[in-house]
């Protein structure tokens, strides 16, 4: 009896049905898996959906990263393993208050002109709206993660995590408040890792001016109010007559005022006269100096970047606008000696906004990377986090599938300095700190230079919330009003939610043994451009709570470029939007076309005809099981028989095609493993052997093994193309056996 599969294949007749059964077999849930049916152990097999913010709808990069890494989960599925594939959204502090300010701005208004409540209130809901969103996105791509684990960067399990490593840091002495210099972008009022900033050549003004005796050069004349130190280099026989500590009077922007000699190596006796006046509170260079020297610290530009009293008739002034002002009254009192017009130096940007970051004093909490530690519990010395991260490649605990991002991932950790982790804004996980309210109150929050809560002891630590008077004085306590950088959550991601998952079992009865199955997971798919943001950090976090690495192995994907290897953005208009390419291709045409191009770590352009191209071979496979499936009766246990040379030539090319497609999957050479399906099946099979069958089926003799090798070869090319195509490969799984019998969980492919 043979069965009549509609004329073409229409993906939006089947996809969301189709996604639907998968979700409602339960088999996302490795804990439902049926026992290895192919004799393969079941050893867990677990990946960690990497975040998607929760600030806007999905884009083509997403697509790409969640293809590869259903892709991986199905082939782990469908070889026995128990295949968890955890999804959860990140709240995405700093990204997602960027954006939903942009929103506030549009709409007239702005978060200065909230509470903070309101403020948090509202983006919460933003937020809400928009993981639905991309949850709804991710189910369109195929992606067969676990929604019963699905879990939000600020779920209270998660936060309870994280707390408990900030607390356990705390107590091992890598967590110190450091009043130091840090990245301050005015607009967003917050300061910033050096990785959040990027730099740009700028050619600008270089001014020289008289200070005293001396001439001194600057690109900032704004900063120079209350410059009070001229710094030189002790060895500089130029400025051999003046001694360390020597006073001058001098005339300066605002009127006479009094210099002091400093002598110091820190000065570059080749850059311009080799004088520097120096500007602590603003310059990173002249903080250390003036730290290191106990020198005077003052403010001379505020938080918005705007004058202090310091800049006498200035105050007020933004210093852009007040920097000509400034050099023209230098000019009227004879102090300018020259202006350099063709000045070429880096700029230092918020890599949000583009505004020029102002170096500002702010204290921040920081984690110490470079320093060994003994741990408070066990009392054993431990190596530093960027030690246990080195010492993590180097056993090959975790393997950088692309050997170029070892080197890079190396060289950063040989350069890493203090990551500081406080952030000065809203939407975020609070820091969980106390400090004595007497002691903040007498001396103004964030002044330069100055310590905090000194009269009270140390800032206390208070993960539950519980503390509300100063253990000092009794008097009453704050709250820390920062946020963690949101990569200290997310870079606790792989232990954080398995950790959190099980909370949540154990709250409603249910066994919690998730973080000891599941926990370290296999692989951590994700673009290179957040290795160190994220994989780094992922790293060291993981060894230093747990003691194991979070993943075994990094599979970084290129960036998604458009066909001319642009990057796509919304004003060059080259954007391709996931979710209208699958509403007019289908999900499977998308996803092989973004595999198809990939080769890992480089970039990837994606053109539409080659969507295009992939949905012609959806169809040309849904029409050779359209043809199988009109010549007779469906048989799932078809074993193969060569009775024709072209039979034995099939037979032979399609072992050679499973062993190599296994082999490439488990080698994350992904494109290469879909080209020879491409290949095998439109070439091999088509093209060449079903032509070959249609004198075969003329026999009545070899009939029956034609189709029955037909079946055969048809039941390997649905599981092999199933990770890739799964949607259309379901499809024709049913039509011709049923929808009893998922495909996803049928067992991979072996050679006969
Ligand atoms: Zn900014
Ligand atoms: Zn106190």
């Amino acid at each position: 009896m043979s069965k009549d599969l509609p004329k073409s294949y229409n993906h939006a007749d089947y996809e969301s049905a189709i996604y639907t059964r998968w979700e409602a077999s339960g088999f996302f849930d490795p804990d439902n898996l049926p026992a290895a049916e192919a004799g393969l152990p079941g050893e867990p097999f677990t990946i960690m959906l990497p975040l998607p913010n929760a600030n806007a709808p999905l884009h083509v990069g997403h697509a790409l990263g969640l293809t590869v890494q259903d892709i991986l989960t199905r082939f782990a599925r469908m070889r026995g393993r128990r295949a968890l594939w955890l999804p959860g959204t990140d709240h995405a502090g700093f990204e997602t208050q960027v954006v939903f300010e942009k929103k506030l701005e549009k709409e007239g208004t702005s978060r200065f002109k909230m509470t903070r409540e309101e403020f948090y209130k509202a983006c919460w809901n933003f937020v809400q709206e928009n993981k639905h969103l991309s949850e709804q996105g991710i189910r369109r791509l195929g992606a067969s993660c676990d929604w019963s684990r699905n879990i939000f960067s600020l779920d209270p399990e998660i936060v309870k995590v994280v707390y408990e490593t900030f607390k356990k840091m705390h107590a091992d002495g890598l967590i110190y408040r450091g009043n130091r210099i840090c990245n301050w972008c005015p607009k967003h009022q917050t300061g910033l890792a050096d990785l959040e900033t990027k730099y740009e050549e700028r050619i600008e003004q270089f001014y020289y001016f008289k200070y005293g005796p001396f001439v001194i050069g600057t690109s900032r004349p704004e900063t120079k109010f209350g410059d009070k130190y001229v710094v030189m280099h002790p060895d500089d026989k130029r400025y051999a007559k003046y001694k360390e500590g020597d006073k001058l009077n001098l005339e300066w922007i605002n009127g006479p005022t009094v210099a002091t000699i400093i002598k110091d190596k820190a000065v570059d006796m080749e850059f311009g006269t080799g004088v520097m006046t120096i500007t602590p509170a603003h310059d990173a260079v002249d903080f250390e100096i003036a730290e290191r020297r106990k020198l005077d610290i003052e403010e001379v530009i505020d938080k918005r970047g705007k004058l202090l009293p310091i800049a006498g008739e200035f105050v007020g002034q933004k210093i852009m606008d007040a920097r000509s002002l400034i050099v023209e009254k230098l000019r009227a009192k004879g102090l300018v000696d020259h202006i350099d017009d063709k000045y070429t130096h880096n700029v230092q940007l918020c890599y949000k906004c583009g505004n020029l970051i102002e170096p500002q004093i702010v204290p921040q909490w920081y984690i110490k990377m470079t320093a060994s530690f003994t741990d408070n519990e066990t009392k054993q010395e431990r190596p530093s986090l960027r030690d246990m991260a080195v010492a993590a490649l180097d056993t090959k605990e975790v393997e950088i599938v692309t050997e170029k991002f070892e080197k890079i991932f190396r060289h950063w950790m040989a350069n890493i300095r203090d990551w500081p982790i406080s952030r000065q804004i809203w939407w975020g996980i609070p820091i969980p700190v106390k400090y004595c309210k007497q002691s903040l109150e007498s001396l103004p929050r964030r002044q330069a230079g100055k310590v905090e809560s000194q009269a009270c002891g140390q800032p206390v630590v208070d993960i539950e919330n519980k503390i509300d008077t100063c253990v000092g004085c009794g008097g009453g306590v704050i709250a820390d009003p920062d946020t963690f950088d949101t990569w200290f959550s997310s870079g606790q991601w792989p232990y954080a939610t398995l950790m959190a998952s099980d909370a949540k079992k154990a709250a409603v009865g249910q066994p919690a043994n998730d973080f000891a199955t599941y926990f370290p997971t296999q692989v951590m798919e994700t673009g290179w451009d957040i290795l160190f943001f994220w994989v780094a950090r992922m790293v060291m976090l993981s060894y230093y709570r747990t003691n194991k690495p979070p993943f075994a192995k990094v599979f970084l994907h290129g960036l998604v470029r458009d066909k001319d290897r642009q990057k796509m953005s919304k004003s060059k208009g080259n954007v391709i939007d996931p979710l209208g390419v699958i509403d007019m291709y289908g999900t499977d045409a998308l996803r092989f076309a973004l595999i198809f191009s990939t080769a890992a770590g480089n970039d990837i352009p994606l053109a539409e005809d080659k969507i295009k191209g992939m949905k012609h071979f959806a169809n040309k496979l849904w029409n050779i099981a359209r043809y199988i499936a009109a010549l007779g009766e469906p048989l799932t246990t078809a074993v193969p028989e060569a009775k024709t040379p072209a039979d034995q030539i099939i037979l032979e090319k399609l072992n050679a095609t499973i062993i190599a497609v296994t082999n490439n999957l488990e080698n994350f050479r992904l494109h290469e493993a879909a080209q020879s399906l491409y290949d095998f099946t439109w070439h091999e099979f088509a093209d060449i052997y079903i032509e070959a069958t249609k004198t075969q089926l003329l026999n009545s003799e070899s009939k029956n093994f034609t189709i029955q090798n037909l079946y055969y070869i048809l039941n390997n090319v649905l599981k092999l193309l199933h990770p890739f195509m799964p949607f259309v490969t379901e499809a024709i799984w049913s039509e011709l056996y049923g929808q009893e019998k998922l495909l996803m969980v049928e067992p991979w492919p072996v050679t006969k």
